[in-house]
């Protein structure tokens, strides 16, 4: 079968591989799409400091249950199904407080262990959500972005009448857009330094949008909340410079969920923090969001397959990496149909 391998940092290929076997608790899924996404680029580029190589990446991906091992129940052949890719051990202090996104062991589907970027991919039957039968396998491929948005929400805790602001209008920025807008948040401002993004922000239902290069964003912000600030801040953003802005942006009792995995120091001003009593907040992957996004996605209150700006065959995934590389403004979501 054809896999998209990644072998080591900028050495990758479409190539030939074995039919992966499920083990006695997994299930084997052919993979109808995967999403490409920011966190593929960087184990591409090198930067992701948990994968090993060689790697078939890939986490954001639906398919059809093609075998099941031994010991899986309620996990039929010719199911349709999507794959949380968050495997955790149960056992550690994460795990028992109801954290198993930040296990100590954790593994994650297409960075610790093979991924959704191939034709058929094993993984646990635990990991295997079943699609409601309207959801089409192309917008089953983006719950998991989706998730990664319910998950930074549910940690920046919102109250009823909150403005949210949202650094980055890139695939995660939208997912983030559309499910603060289906959990009742009424005011949203999206900043980015593309306009093309910013005019899909808007489409999909931002109340302000902001180009921070054209603007200046503190100012207006500012304005726009009588120099109170914003509850509410989260940073898809992922550029750790804009960390103090956030801080002065922020409104007393503010909450700042960051999303980045970068390894650049922010400077953080210790006042702003205590002054303001504000709470800044990790998110990463997600805590057992596939449920909830499943049931607003299924009751049509998510537009995933508005985020799609590409449907391309594995073979061109090289190609694929070269446009999100060099010409990321773009693309959006760039969708590989496996089969299908
Ligand atoms: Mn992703």
């Amino acid at each position: 079968m054809k896999a998209f391998q990644v072998k080591a940092p900028h050495d990758y290929q479409v190539a030939d591989v074995e039919v992966p076997e499920a083990a006695s608790k997994e299930v084997l899924v052919r993979v109808a799409f995967a999403g490409i996404c920011g966190s593929d680029m960087h184990i591409i580029h090198g930067d992701n400091a948990f994968v090993r190589f060689p790697r078939i990446t890939g986490h954001e991906f639906a398919g059809v249950v093609e075998a099941v091992g031994e010991e899986v129940h309620g996990v039929n052949v010719g199911d349709r199904v999507c794959v949380d890719p968050v495997i955790s051990c149960g056992k550690c202090y994460p795990c028992r407080i109801g954290r198993p996104n930040v296990c100590s062991s954790l593994e994650v589907i297409g960075v610790h262990r093979n991924g959704g970027f191939e034709e058929f991919v094993t993984v646990p039957a635990a990991n295997v959500h079943h699609l409601p039968d309207h959801i089409g396998l192309d917008a089953a491929a983006l719950v998991e972005p989706y998730t990664i948005a319910a998950n930074v929400l549910d940690r920046m805790q919102p109250h009823p009448g909150d403005r949210l602001m949202i650094l980055g209008a890139g695939v995660i920025g939208m997912t983030i857009l559309q499910m603060a807008l289906a959990k009742g948040i009424e005011e949203v401002i999206v900043t980015d330094v593309i306009n093309e993004r910013l005019a899909v922000a808007k489409q999909l239902g931002a109340t302000h949008i902001f180009n921070s290069s054209e603007h200046d964003v503190e100012k207006e912000v500012l304005a726009l909340t009588q120099g109170e600030g914003v509850p509410l801040i989260a940073d898809a953003a992922c550029v750790p410079a804009l960390l103090p802005q956030m801080l002065r942006l922020a409104s007393p009792a503010g909450r700042i969920g960051l999303l980045g995995f970068s390894v650049q120091p922010s400077d953080l001003v210790q006042l702003e923090v205590i002054k303001k009593e504000l709470t800044l907040v990790g998110s990463r992957l997600n805590n057992r969001k596939f449920p909830e996004v499943l049931e607003l996605m299924a009751s049509g209150q998510l537009d995933p397959l508005a985020l799609v700006s590409h449907r391309l065959p594995l073979s061109d995934m090289p190609s694929a990496i070269d446009m999100l590389d060099h010409r990321p403004e773009e693309a959006r979501k760039v969708l590989i149909q496996i089969s299908a």
